[in-house]
């Protein structure tokens, strides 16, 4: 069976001497693995459009359970990503991430317009990857199903108090009087009012408006542990791009 959809490599790995296998994250359907015949050939279209981090539209064929990428134009390659190592660590880490945590066979279309909107910010506006990175690691876990609650304090239902806490392993707010109240000493992150609105912002705001907020730089610190700790407890791994990045850091 012939079919046709957009996608964007999420990784590369060689097998033989001219071909290789690819994972993309795909608008119709998800994270799928892939051949690619002559992929090595430096004179088939088919080797920029198939490299990591290519933006694509395929044409693929099925057989059995393995997909076969018989065409491959290649719709956006985000150069700019090469000028930082840090953004382009950063890059392969929501490669890493997207395979983990997007659906497998079914419509993605939402999680890979995230992806391409922060890689497009990162390569070609300069954004900071301290606002990018926070909002694609809770959309994700938002679109898998993993939101957190944290419209209120999970005891009160208070909004707003000058200290919240975040609990990463429940994936709730406390506020600080109910925190003291407690008698069990949940492991919390402190977070200022700002920081509060910023991690609400990355879970509920519009898509076309997600990456538009700012931060002191060390709030945005704060936040970026949050949605790193959040993912680590719910997922229960570590991310080897995540620890690269870190270490440049
Ligand atoms: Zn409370």
């Amino acid at each position: 069976m012939k079919f046709i959809t957009n996608g964007l490599i999420i990784r590369e790995q060689n097998i033989r001497e001219k071909d290789k296998l690819v994972t993309v994250l795909t608008e119709s359907r998800g994270v799928i693995k892939a051949f690619v015949h002559g992929a090595k050939d430096i004179k088939s279209s088919k080797a920029a459009a198939t490299g990591l981090l290519s933006y694509s539209r395929f044409t693929l064929h099925t057989r059995g359970e393995t997909y076969l990428i018989s065409d491959a134009k290649t719709l956006k390659i985000f150069s700019g990503l090469g000028k930082s190592i840090e953004n382009m660590y950063l890059a392969q880490y929501f490669c890493e991430l997207s395979g983990v945590i997007c659906p497998k066979e079914q419509e993605s279309d939402e999680q890979l317009r995230l992806i391409l909107n922060a890689l497009y910010l990162l390569s070609e506006k300069g954004r900071s990857l301290f606002i990018i990175k926070p909002c694609v690691e809770l959309r994700l876990m938002c679109l898998a199903g993993y939101m957190p609650d944290i419209m209120m304090c999970g005891e009160c239902g208070e909004y707003e108090k000058e200290t919240m806490y975040f609990l990463p392993k429940l994936g709730r707010f406390i506020c600080k009087d109910c925190y003291e109240k407690n008698e069990d000493t949940e492991y919390k992150i402190s977070l200022n009012k700002s920081t509060v609105t910023a991690l609400r912002h990355c879970c509920y705001a519009d898509m076309d408006k997600l990456f538009s907020f700012s931060l002191p730089e060390k709030d945005l610190k704060t936040l970026n542990f949050c949605s790193e700790e959040y993912i680590k407890f719910i997922l229960e791994r570590d991310f080897k791009t995540l620890k690269f990045l870190k270490s440049l850091l």
